[in-house]
């Protein structure tokens, strides 16, 4: 497996895989690669003959008091990973090359960007879109592997690829979870032993959300204070947002309908984790709704 470092190199690697009518298909992730993102990679793998994994830890994205420094950082593991699940390349560049020197270019996407962890992380979906759109510009991939774990940021890139027309066609894979429920994170490392129970809160609160929904619930301030409820039962965590919104736009909906997307952030001692149901609809048609 060749491992690239330059975005001349990620684009010539593009360029003679397409110039042999092959898909070319990329799965952006910040490293630190666990379960959740084997999924994408074996997704991509599966749709795509020629794969690339890009590892970055994306400054831009973080905040000035965030884990930027700290972020988990397992190169050569990644690298075994990626390659076993099917990836023919590793893209991992320095930061300067894709923020060069005096570097003042930056995508916003206005609202959608500002919306859930938009709100809470201020600028995080400007770097995010920025990033991922230096690494489609680049491939030029026929499709990229997103996780619906970051619903909210699928809506943002989405948008972003339509504004855009940037042609690349965004697949979204379904939540890989623990078998107690946790989704995975590269950041459910930071959990010391008690915190990992108290994280259980997310996913508990999204399983009370379904099942309410599975017996006909709909209206969101219900399913909105069940799911404040939970949290209550846990005060170690503190919620950082709660909502049920629109999967596409990330605005509020009063009413649960197939394809709203009901979402939670919230903090596990110093770690901030987040969850996700998309409501009513099957895991297997995720990815055509999205
Ligand atoms: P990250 O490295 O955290 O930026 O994540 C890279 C990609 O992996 C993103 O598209 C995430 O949504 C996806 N991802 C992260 N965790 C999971 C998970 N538990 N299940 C599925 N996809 C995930």
């Amino acid at each position: 497996m060749q491992i690239l470092r330059t975005v001349g190199e990620l684009r010539a690697w593009s360029r003679v895989a397409r110039s042999q009518g092959a898909a070319v298909g990329l799965v952006p992730t910040m490293g630190a690669l666990h379960a959740g993102h084997a999924s994408l990679i074996r997704a991509a793998a599966a749709s795509c003959a020629h794969v690339a994994v890009s590892i970055f830890v994306n400054p831009t994205q973080f905040g000035p008091n965030e884990d930027y420094a700290r972020y988990p950082r397992t190169f050569d593991a990644d690298c075994k990973l990626a390659q076993a699940e099917g990836a023919e390349v590793i893209f991992a560049p320095a930061v300067e090359e894709l923020y060069p020197t005096g570097a003042a270019t930056f995508v916003e996407v206005d609202g959608i960007g500002d919306r859930l962890d938009g709100k809470s992380r201020p600028g995080h979906f400007r770097g995010v879109a920025t990033v991922v759109a230096k690494l489609l510009i680049a491939a030029e991939p026929d499709r990229a592997f997103f996780g619906q774990k970051d619903a909210a940021q699928v809506a943002v890139l989405r948008r972003m690829v339509a504004d855009m027309r940037l042609g690349t066609e965004l697949v979204v894979c379904p939540i890989v979870r623990e078998s107690d429920g946790l989704a995975l994170s590269s950041r459910n490392i930071y959990l010391s032993h008690d915190e990992r129970m108290q994280a259980l809160t997310l996913s508990r609160a999204i399983r009370r959300v379904e099942a309410l929904v599975a017996s006909d619930e709909r209206r969101a301030e219900i399913l909105l204070a069940a799911a404040q409820a939970t949290f209550a039962a846990e005060p170690a965590v503190r919620v950082d947002y709660i909502a049920l919104v629109d999967w596409a736009t990330l605005e509020p909906v009063a009413m649960a309908v197939p394809g709203s997307l009901f979402a939670v952030a919230a903090w596990v001692g110093a770690t901030r984790l987040i969850d996700n149901v998309v409501i009513g609809v099957e895991r297997r048609i995720i990815e055509q709704l999205f």
